[in-house]
């Protein structure tokens, strides 16, 4: 009967066993298992017009030492963010086993199409990495990508660490931040390692939204999670530069992963003490001012000054004729200008500025 078929369908479904995923197409050159430096490749293959049978090649190296905790270290998730990508380019060179106890993996450019054409997402597929986590084995090259690091490199980890910038379109005060996370022993750890970081400043981080992120994938897993945003504007300088360098060591080193070496936290390459990292918050939606207009943005505050609630942060002129008053955009909250929109124009949407609040 058909009442019965359906119902038998319906059985089957609620029985029937988790949907298994696919392997995943991407292979590694390298042996994670094995002692000693190894440079290599994540190998997706990719078929296209000008290589039938061809991949993206993901640079990798990996660093073993015997056995200890695995760091797992990633730059330009985005692909037009560069001092993560500098600065483990530059550890990859540099980094011998003798100074490891553990492992360390070191992606440079995680999204290595978007790397390659220094925009935020792949000009393959239009994919944003950082909101496509947990990804598909079966999906696009940026789906396949974030699949790869949620299932074979995220569980090899015991500390994660994805360095970001602004890009092109933001530009920030140099911060390390974690989450407010429900589980505070996890949260706590987090946060140290945000300390160890010892950028400029240091941030209790609010998401717009965590849906898709792979803070989110890596934090669901239990594992120490450290981001950052280091300057912006889709270029890196010096000093942003040298903060990643410094804060990836000094990272590594409170994990007890890298040993030896002389520059402490705290103390610059060029051995110049740093000031303490100034503690900032966000403690809701309030931060972040979004343009409710389009135009020619004019900054009324620089990066890192202080601010007060009702504060001018920019104005937005029209630019279709002259005559016309500009928007003006108002701080919500005291703190300081953590964040504002780096080109001189703007489209309404646009995410104009974002005050942090500073911790006493
Ligand atoms: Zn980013």
């Amino acid at each position: 009967m058909p009442g019965q078929c359906a119902a038998q369908a319906v059985r089957e479904v609620l029985t029937m066993a988790p949907v298994t995923l696919a392997p995943s197409p991407i292979t590694p050159t390298v042996d994670f298992d094995r002692d000693g430096v190894q440079h290599g490749f994540l190998r997706l293959p990719y078929s296209r017009d000008d290589s039938a049978w061809g991949s993206v090649m993901i640079p990798l190296t990996v660093v073993r030492n015997g056995s200890g905790p695995t760091a797992l270290l990633t730059g330009a998730n985005h692909g037009d963010e560069y001092e993560g990508a500098v600065a483990l380019f530059d550890l990859a060179q540099t980094l011998t086993a003798d100074r490891v106890a553990g492992r360390v993996i070191i992606v440079p450019a995680m999204n290595y199409p978007a790397f390659q054409a220094g925009t935020r997402t792949s000009p393959i597929d239009k994919g944003n990495l950082n909101r496509s986590f947990p990804g598909r084995p079966d999906g696009t090259v940026t789906q396949k990508i974030a699949d790869y690091f949620a299932r074979e490199l995220l569980p090899l980890a015991d500390l994660v660490m994805d360095i970001h910038s602004g890009g092109r379109t933001l530009d920030f005060v140099p911060f390390a931040a974690a989450h407010v996370l429900p589980d505070k022993d996890q949260e706590a750890r987090c946060f140290a390692a945000v300390a160890a970081f010892a950028a400029p400043f240091s941030m209790r981080m609010l998401e717009i939204d965590a849906v898709g992120m792979y803070d989110t994938a890596a934090e669901e897993l239990g594992k120490t999670f450290v981001t950052t945003e280091l300057g912006g504007g889709g270029t890196g300088r010096a000093e942003t530069i040298a903060i990643a360098k410094r804060g990836v060591r000094n990272v590594l080193r409170h994990a007890g992963i890298l040993t030896g070496g002389q520059a402490a936290e705290g103390q610059s390459a060029g051995s110049q003490p740093v000031e303490a990292s100034r503690w900032l918050d966000m403690p809701s939606g309030d931060c972040f001012r979004f343009a409710e207009d389009s135009g020619l943005i004019e900054a009324c505050v620089d990066l890192g000054q202080p601010v007060r609630a009702g504060d001018l942060l920019a104005r937005i002129h029209p630019i279709g004729r002259t005559g016309l008053a500009p928007a003006e955009y108002r701080a919500a909250l005291d703190g300081i200008l953590a964040a504002r929109h780096f080109p001189g124009l703007v489209k309404a949407g646009d995410c104009i500025a974002v005050v942090g609040t500073v911790e006493s």
